[in-house]
């Protein structure tokens, strides 16, 4: 949704298909958590679409918000990182490029979180945001709605056959016509690039997460030992989340909710009060190093999709950046590191 609204504003007339209601896969499951979870263990090229994207969120949310009333409810709060064993190289990371990661003491973490269990010198990431996710992707969807050169067609499956340099789209029997074809399926773009025979790697990786009801109990988001903790404005805290290689299997599971609800309680103890109101999964687009695939794979047939764990907060840019190729403008940063397929 995010690139048809990129290439509608730059005056492209635009069909986007879902197989489903818009927005409510990854782009729903997800957290909302506006930066790699360890955006020291990426590559520059992640970093790069990161950096544009952050920038970029204020203003992004602002005027969704003012075009659909629909709140993504962005917090600004930072994000503390405790029990990693990475200071030194999170601390290298974060130099030069603004203060991104500072170490704080013990007792000034207690202040931001005094309900979270922190080791002695925990990381503070000031520049840290989140956004509600689910309401993003209702904004989004509504913008499309709501935009005269995009004709939003929900609940058609889309089927991609033929080949690169002649794909045929068609959905419910029906075939479609169009200048260029847009892969963004999310999980499912691996599957779909078959149809054209192309061999892609972006695949399911599930994620589960948990739902606690209305307890104020943190203030911005908390990471330890690869878990999570996200505030949302009603008080509910989001705890995740499981990494799973099990293709599209999409029921949430026992082992996971003991894993999570384990990891949630070490990390704030008193959550073992509140009462648990969901447990979820979803399907991150897997792909090697959380590379997302950006740009032309033929003159006809285009793609943005493939970015794993980060899809939220990398969407501005990674949109921003397919327009930027299709429109013929000086892209926003070099694509080439999003074009693994010219070296298969
Ligand atoms: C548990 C979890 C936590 C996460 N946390 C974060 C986070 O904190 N921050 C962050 O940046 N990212 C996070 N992510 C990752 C992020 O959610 C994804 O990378 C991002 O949402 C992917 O967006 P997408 O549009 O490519 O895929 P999706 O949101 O899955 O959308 C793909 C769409 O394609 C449609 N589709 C598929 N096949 C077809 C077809 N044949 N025809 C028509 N339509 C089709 C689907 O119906 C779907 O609507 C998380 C993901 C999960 C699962």
């Amino acid at each position: 949704m995010m690139s048809a609204l990129e290439l509608a504003e730059a005056g492209l007339s635009v069909f986007v298909f879902d197989k489903g209601r818009a927005g409510q896969e990854a782009s729903w499951a997800g957290g909302g958590i506006i930066s790699p979870l360890y955006p020291w263990r990426y590559a520059p090229s992640i970093t790069a679409l990161a950096t544009w994207s952050q920038q970029a969120f204020p203003d992004l949310i602002a005027s969704l918000n003012e075009s659909t009333g629909i709140d993504s409810e962005l917090s600004t709060e930072g994000m503390l990182v405790t029990a990693t064993d990475e200071r030194e190289k999170a601390l290298a990371w974060g130099v030069g490029l603004s203060p991104k990661v500072i170490e704080i003491s013990d007792e000034e973490a207690r202040v931001l979180e005094p309900n979270v269990v922190l080791d002695e010198t925990p990381l503070w990431m000031p520049r840290i945001s989140s956004v509600r996710n689910s309401r993003m992707g209702r904004a989004l969807r509504q913008a499309c709605l709501n935009h005269p050169k995009i004709q939003l067609l929900e609940y058609r499956e889309v089927i991609l056959s033929g080949d690169l340099d002649s794909p045929k789209v068609s959905s419910q029997s029906q075939g479609y016509v169009s200048g260029r074809v847009v892969l963004a399926a999310g999980a499912w773009t691996g599957n779909m690039f078959t149809g054209v025979k192309l061999s892609c790697p972006i695949k399911p990786m599930k994620g589960q997460m948990l739902l606690f009801g209305p307890c104020d109990l943190v203030n911005r988001v908390v990471l330890a030992n690869g878990r999570y903790a996200i505030p949302r404005a009603d008080g509910r805290i989001i705890f995740g989340s499981t990494l799973e290689d099990v293709g599209f299997e999409r029921i949430p599971d026992r082992d996971a909710f003991e894993s999570l609800y384990a990891s949630a309680l070490s990390m704030i103890p008193i959550l073992e009060e509140i009462p648990l109101e969901a447990q979820w999964a979803g399907f991150r687009p897997g792909s090697p190093e959380g590379l997302p695939w950006i740009g032309a794979v033929s003159d006809k047939l285009w793609v943005n999709s493939g970015h794993f764990r980060n899809g939220v907060v990398l969407s501005p840019a990674s949109s921003r950046l397919l327009c930027d190729q299709m429109m013929d403008r000086t892209p926003i940063v070099d694509p080439t590191p999003y074009q693994p397929w010219k070296t298969l």
